[in-house]
């Protein structure tokens, strides 16, 4: 038997913190999960570093093996359940997994297979959004091949691990490890189809019908659960993962349930007034520009923007008017400007302009 600090690969007065270091680099390295093609060999250097840390990690038990060697007594008997339970605290989260997975067998045996979660993206448009939408969507999904069989693994005899005994200086030591052969499954494929994978699983293509409520907003994620890939040995299948993508709207503009429309009108329509008839997600509107409308005025209307996607409530549709100044005029309406430029009417009086609810009224057809 080796000595413990040449074990850990440590000076004999190295620091708590070095031995520590050491031992998590053998852990790591030695860990029967890393090695599968040598876990016999692996499982044992393993251990080894383990008994060494548990007496040079020890103050007292340290200053005993300095002194009068291996007669210093350190347990009995390790198995690998008590290396994790001892000293799983100065493993890092690499390892719980290790843990969690492998060598928790006291835990109520549970299929650890799930399937992995699938992700698409659905791009969507405002209409679509407005009432909901079904969409068929082709995906590609990992499925278990169909006519295939398990029978129990002969190797753990459908327990899922295996337990060793082996007499060491140390005692007995007795190891529970996953059983390798199943993967501490218990059960193995019987016919494995030659178009499947090793798990007994194919790709093929779905066509599924993704229901999208109405009022869903961009980026939200809807899941559909059972919808991903199946899992091998009877796992639960992963979700479907849908993300909204809203597609934007030439015309609208989105802001929450609301929506805004910019409506541009000419000049002498915003002096004269004039009779417009807008097409929001739901119908068409009628509105009357009165005369002397502001650019900058607003018009609302209650109920006729978006639904939330919680509840039965809508948004607004908000209609923003712009008044429409063009670049280039005619000479007469060059002439025309300019001798109306002193002209008290085309004054801006600030402390006249009224409320846009004053202003312009609303006419719902
Ligand atoms: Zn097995």
């Amino acid at each position: 038997m080796k000595d413990y600090y040449e074990i850990l690969g440590v000076s004999r007065n190295a620091s708590l913190n070095e031995i520590k270091k050491s031992y998590r680099k053998l852990a790591i390295k030695y860990h029967p999960d890393k090695n599968p093609n040598n876990k016999k060999i692996s499982e044992e250097k393993f251990k080894e570093a383990a008994e060494a840390y548990s007496v040079l990690s020890d103050n007292n038990k340290r200053k005993q093996y300095d002194q009068f060697g291996k007669t210093g007594g350190t347990s009995s008997s390790m198995n690998m359940d008590d290396i994790f339970s001892n000293f799983g605290d100065i493993f890092s989260d690499e390892f719980e997994s290790f843990t969690e997975f492998n060598f928790n067998t006291k835990k109520k045996k549970k299929n650890k297979f799930r399937g992995s979660n699938l992700r698409i993206i659905i791009n969507i448009n405002i209409e679509d959004i407005y009432k909901g939408v079904n969409k068929i969507i082709k995906v590609k999904r990992m499925k278990v091949a169909p006519g295939i069989k398990f029978k129990n693994c002969n190797n753990c005899n459908g327990t899922g691990v295996v337990t060793n005994i082996t007499n060491t200086f140390l005692g007995r030591m007795q190891t529970t490890i996953q059983c390798n052969f199943c993967n501490g499954i218990g059960k193995i494929i019987k016919n494995i189809p030659i178009y499947a994978n090793y798990n007994g699983l194919i790709q093929v293509e779905e066509l599924v019908n993704i229901k999208i409520p109405y009022g869903v907003t961009d980026g939200m994620q809807l899941k559909i659960s059972g919808k991903g890939n199946e899992a091998p040995f009877g796992g639960r299948p992963g979700d479907l993962i849908i993300l909204i993508k809203e597609i934007p709207h030439k015309k609208f503009k989105r802001e929450g349930k609301n929506i805004h429309y910019n409506l541009y009108i000419s000049i002498p329509d915003a002096i004269l007034g004039t009779i417009k008839k807008i097409k929001t997600l739901s119908e068409v509107i009628q509105i009357k520009i009165t005369s002397g409308t502001q650019s900058g005025n607003k018009l609302q209307f209650k109920g006729k923007g978006l639904p939330s996607i919680s509840g039965y409530e809508y948004g607004n549709f908000i209609i923003n008017i712009n008044v429409w100044i063009p670049k280039k005029i005619s000479y007469e309406q060059k002439k025309f400007f300019e001798k109306n430029k002193k002209d008290e009417n085309f004054l801006p009086k600030k402390n006249k302009i009224k409320s846009f609810f004053d202003k312009v009224r609303e006419i719902f057809n």
